[in-house]
């Protein structure tokens, strides 16, 4: 979209968000809401359809109607500006170009966590993160990332030291671009991605977009010399994409028939893109397929030097390209910083120091310019702060499903048989009757604690993790 028509594009997404929250917080929905909720029949069950769809109906009116329409409207043209500003400076690498427009949007997320209320005990981040993962706080992200920080860094270290790294001569390899999307096609079909409802396009950002179960919008993103990042964004979208294909279409538009939450729908995308992707019985099936589409260009490479370059760890300063371990460091940071941000122990003005300073003592990486440090994610410029930990969860979340749904389907080695054997279904099954059929009928925790009988907890990811890379790295376990 031109630039030039920034002012005028701003001002329709005001008016829009405007009129949005006027019919939101009508006053009629509110009686309508009571009057069903007095109907004892509706709600005698709390699984029931009706009753799932009152719950959530409710929870977005009572969180709206907190918001007064002069906000919006200032956080809707705030986060306009915010976005074209964050690009011209992410484009310069100069975060004083963006700090003013951050200031603005942190003040108005203060006042807007302010303005939903912040429980006893609680922090604004709170406030604002239940936007995105209802029943997640500050306090039960801590919970989990405390004691997953330490045991992280402690394999990160282990793997480090390991003399005999796997190496990433493939990833690197330069391999056609066209040749490329006919294999992450062939792999996005295989793992049960319905083309008839949906679409795979490529764009800068990889992204998944649903309207409906029956039209999916998927992107991808290619380069030259790194396939394994295309087939990683692909098999990633795709997770989302199996999701969204997988909700109960005759549910569309209601709670009842969307998606739990930002991490059970990440932990989708993770499982096929990590769980799935970098697996060994994985390549199993997909070398031919990769011998098939490239021909002699990947003749050197064998089994084990494609696992292997798929599982690298290394250190980064970008979150996008982080590997599976390093990833959540990522994220720890961002969490960090926001929440200072929101209470006030940061000022915007300090973002950049306090940026570098995290990626110095976490990652042991010196960020040698705002580009590639505090202007490398598009999120703070959206207003999105309380969304970054859903990656994380999102990455929890799926290792834990993922263990109970090798259980479910005969054990480690059966689901090796079928993903060896290119048998992907199986598992889509399990997901599509654990997970993607509940829509909202069950939160985040609820969920997990229903499919796989526990609390969320950092044990199936660092199970995952060391189970694979120790081995892979030639480490004792
Ligand atoms: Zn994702």
């Amino acid at each position: 979209m031109p630039a030039g028509g920034l002012d005028q594009r701003s001002g329709q997404l005001a008016e829009l968000a405007q009129i949005t929250h006027e019919r939101a917080t009508d006053p009629r929905v509110g009686e309508w809401l009571a009057a069903c909720e007095s109907d004892a029949e509706l709600t005698a069950d709390p699984a029931s359809d009706a009753a799932v769809n009152l719950r959530w109906w409710r929870h977005s009116y009572d969180r709206s109607t907190k918001l007064p329409a002069r906000l919006v409207v200032a956080m809707s043209r705030a986060t306009s500006a915010g976005k074209a500003a964050w690009a011209q400076a992410r484009e310069a690498s100069d975060f004083k170009k963006f700090a003013p427009s951050l200031e603005h949007i942190v003040a108005l997320c203060r006042e807007e966590a302010d303005a939903y209320g912040v429980a006893a005990g609680g922090e604004r981040w709170d406030a604002l993160a239940q936007g995105y993962e209802p029943g997640m706080t500050a306090q039960s992200v801590a919970e989990v990332f405390d004691p997953l920080r330490p045991r992280l860094a402690g394999l990160i270290e282990r793997l480090r030291e390991a003399p005999h790294p796997p190496s990433d001569d493939f990833t690197r390899l330069k391999l056609p671009q066209d040749q490329q999307e006919v294999f992450v096609r062939k792999v996005a079909k295989a793992i049960g991605f319905d083309f008839s409802r949906g679409r795979l396009d490529v764009s800068t950002h990889p992204f998944c977009s649903g309207t409906h179960p029956g039209d999916v919008r998927l992107t991808t993103r290619f380069a030259d010399d790194n396939v394994n990042d295309a087939l990683g964004s692909t098999m990633h979208e795709c997770g989302h994409g199996l999701y969204e294909q997988g909700l109960p279409a005759e549910h569309a538009n209601t709670p009842r028939g969307a998606a739990v939450g930002l991490s059970i729908h990440e932990s989708q995308s993770r499982m096929w893109e990590n769980q799935v992707g970098r697996s060994a019985a994985f390549w199993a099936w997909a070398m031919p397929q990769l011998k098939e589409c490239f021909g002699s260009a990947v003749s050197r490479f064998d089994h084990a030097a494609v696992v292997g370059a798929a599982n690298r760890v290394e250190p980064g300063l970008i979150r996008v390209e982080a590997d599976e371990a390093t990833y959540n460091l990522h994220i720890m940071i961002r969490f960090a910083l926001e929440r200072a941000l929101l209470s006030g122990d940061l000022a915007v003005a300090d973002l950049p120091e306090a940026w570098n300073a995290a990626y110095r003592r976490d990652l042991g990486l010196e960020v040698p310019d705002d580009a590639r440090g505090c202007l490398q994610d598009i999120h703070w410029s959206m207003g999105a702060l309380g969304y970054f930990p859903t990656y994380t969860m999102g990455n929890l979340y799926s290792a834990q499903l993922f263990e109970a749904a090798r259980d479910a389907l005969g054990g480690a080695q059966a689901l090796d048989d079928q993903f060896a054997a290119g048998e992907f279904a199986p598992l889509l099954t399990w997901l599509r009757e654990n997970v993607h059929a509940w829509g909202r009928t069950h939160d985040s925790a609820a969920l997990c604690l229903k499919v796989t009988g526990k609390p969320l907890s950092a044990e199936p990811l660092m199970r995952h993790l060391e189970g694979k890379l120790l081995p892979l790295y030639g480490v004792q376990a």
